[in-house]
């Protein structure tokens, strides 16, 4: 449905996990929410064809008030069989469905950009319509966020791509370096190796890391679940915590801080171990030169080794920073209290710009890293809901 000059009360920009959760919260308790952006948009054009979730089951779910629309219930009403490990494509198509199910207003256009007007936001589709909102939930997501490092500015987009791009993995070429050891470079490089390219993952990492490797904490019953919480989000111990986000918001920030960045290092999934047995693996190793020489890229490494490929994919991952929503006015921008590029939000995940509010990864730095992930869409939203209960005039 496409709105024409609309006055609604929330505006919801982002049409992914969390902005649908969100959607399907607000609509529970009364709260009429427009939601703008193409239904997990993300999902269907930025992540590498063939990928599997890295999330447990039970940890991909998109979260509804009444737990009506689980994974498990699309399954059944789809007819799709239940498997272990989510394929991406499903989990779009669980995705837009999760969405038909709601009955919240969706415009698939995207929003060009939101500023301030009076007390409430105006919002610029991006075919120029307007539209005003007393309120807007930013649910963005991580997709502008891509880190690339400098070493390779200088090449063009045919020699250097990240993964997030969603370039099909077949066209790259014969020869791909990819850089990075977390769950998207690895399994990029398990893809292109399973195409018969022949791949390099080059990490700075002294050796790979891969999640879950003492599956004896997770076979001790009581004690497990005291150790970890069903997110399956970093280690024993952290695990728990960061099951509890309001308690993470009132660590101080050093300790809040390490726990977020010992949740979410770099690693793979342990299925991803067999699958590159055959996969040349650098590691402790930099690119320090990348040169574009008669259709390759020449690759110079801090060892002082060369390599030549024919394109060089990036799982670099990414870096909050709201600055990069180009859809912010940067009035607006500078009306948010930020700590190195992430919003700070508090209750309701409101940031201290009034009216605005921030869900998903950029409130993982106020709320801990289960917001960097789907199963965090439940705590957002109840958030989300709360504070609207409270605080609606
Ligand atoms: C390769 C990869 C693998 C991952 N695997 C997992 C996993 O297995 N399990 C897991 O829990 N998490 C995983 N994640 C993390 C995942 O990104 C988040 O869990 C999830 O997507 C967060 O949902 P979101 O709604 O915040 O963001 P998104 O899914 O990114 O949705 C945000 C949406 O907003 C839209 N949007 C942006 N700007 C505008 C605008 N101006 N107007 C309208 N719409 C706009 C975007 O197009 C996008 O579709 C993975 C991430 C990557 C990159």
């Amino acid at each position: 449905m496409n709105v024409s000059s609309v006055d609604c009360e929330v505006a919801i920009v982002g049409a992914g996990p969390y902005g649908l959760s969100a959607a399907a919260h607000l609509r529970n308790i009364g709260v009429e929410a427009h939601v703008f952006g193409e239904p997990m948009q993300f999902w269907s054009t930025g992540m590498p064809e063939g990928m599997l979730l890295r999330s447990p089951r039970p940890a991909s779910t998109i979260a509804d008030p009444h737990r009506d629309f689980t994974l498990e219930a699309y399954e059944t009403a789809s007819g799709t069989a239940p498997v272990k490990r989510v394929a991406g494509k499903t989990f779009v198509d669980y995705g837009k469905w999760f969405q038909q199910q709601i009955g919240t207003p969706l415009d698939q256009r995207s929003v060009g950009e939101v500023q301030r007007e009076g007390s409430r936001f105006r919002l610029t589709l991006s075919d120029g319509l307007p539209v005003t909102a007393r309120r807007v939930i930013v649910a963005a997501g991580i997709g502008p966020f891509r880190k690339n490092p400098e070493v390779f500015s200088e090449l063009c987009s045919c020699r250097a791509s990240h993964c997030y791009d969603g370039r099909p993995l077949k066209g790259l070429g014969k020869r791909v370096a990819v850089v990075g050891a977390g769950q998207s470079a690895l399994e990029c490089a398990a893809l292109l190796h399973e195409l018969g390219v022949d791949v390099e993952v080059i990490a700075r990492i002294p050796a790979l890391r891969w999640i879950g490797m003492h599956p004896r904490l997770h076979n001790l019953g009581p004690l497990s679940n005291a150790l970890y919480s069903k997110h399956d989000i970093g280690p024993a111990g952290i695990s728990r915590l960061v099951a509890y986000p309001h308690l993470m918001s009132h660590l101080p920030l050093k300790p809040r801080d390490r726990i977020r960045t010992r949740a979410v290092r770099s690693a793979g999934a342990p299925w991803l171990i067999p699958r590159l047995q055959n996969v040349r693996v650098s590691t402790g190793r930099h690119v320090v030169s990348a040169t574009e020489i008669g259709g390759e890229v020449e690759l110079r490494l801090d060892d002082g080794t060369e390599r030549r490929v024919d394109h060089v994919l990036l799982g670099t991952g990414y870096r909050v920073d709201i600055a990069k929503y180009e859809f912010l006015s940067r009035d607006l921008i500078r009306e948010v209290r930020q700590l190195d590029g992430y919003p700070i939000v508090g209750r309701g995940l409101c940031a201290s710009a009034p009216g605005l509010h921030f869900t998903g990864a950029p409130a993982a730095r106020s709320f801990g890293p289960l917001l960097y992930f789907v199963t965090g869409t439940d705590f957002a939203s109840r958030e989300i809901t709360s504070w609207f209960r409270h605080n609606r005039g």
